[in-house]
């Protein structure tokens, strides 16, 4: 059967399903997305005061002790 293009558009609407909801444009956006934003698994120690550890605090303690040691 020829494809005619000077068909009404009325006649001719595609049924409405999910691979209508994203266009390959949409996927391949998609993909980049997912390529660019990797999850990433941050570990990271915060201190009891709601510093990110060691806070300034904790860092002058301990240079205290070690210097304390050192000595
Ligand atoms: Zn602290």
């Amino acid at each position: 059967m020829p494809y005619e293009p000077n068909m009404p558009p009325g006649e001719h609407t595609p049924p409405i399903s999910g691979t209508e909801f994203a266009s390959a444009q949409d996927v391949e956006d998609a993909d980049d997305v997912l390529f660019a934003h990797p999850p990433r698994p941050v570990t990271r120690w915060m201190c009891g005061c709601g510093e990110p550890y060691p806070c300034p605090e904790v860092r002058f303690a301990h240079l205290v002790k070690h210097a304390r040691v050192a000595l």
